[in-house]
């Protein structure tokens, strides 16, 4: 599934106070239902201070998907690698 399209939201304060996401409406059909649901998301997350990468806990880029957990792929399988590590190490194992 491909990402959303990076150029048309904006995340304007980043402030959690006073967080402000604006996106751009789609052309010509000015349908934007999911556009407002996306910058509805990242402000809700904005707000909650969840805006943030897992792995390196910098703040998200306004271009990954509302519910990214990573800030890209360099975090994200970093994330994995350590997971697996921890897995096969058996630290869980009663
Ligand atoms: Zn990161």
């Amino acid at each position: 599934m491909p990402g959303p399209d990076p150029d048309r939201l904006l995340i304007e304060e980043h402030n959690p106070r006073f967080a402000r996401v604006c996106f751009q409406a789609y052309d010509w059909t000015g349908n934007n239902g999911n556009r407002r649901k996306r910058a509805m998301a990242i402000l809700r997350r904005l707000r909650w201070g969840t805006w943030r990468c897992r792995g390196c806990g910098d703040e998200l880029p306004d271009y990954v998907r509302a519910d990214a957990l990573y800030c890209g792929n360099k975090c994200r399988k970093k994330a994995a690698r350590e997971r697996r590590a921890a897995r096969s190490a058996g630290c869980c194992d009663a």
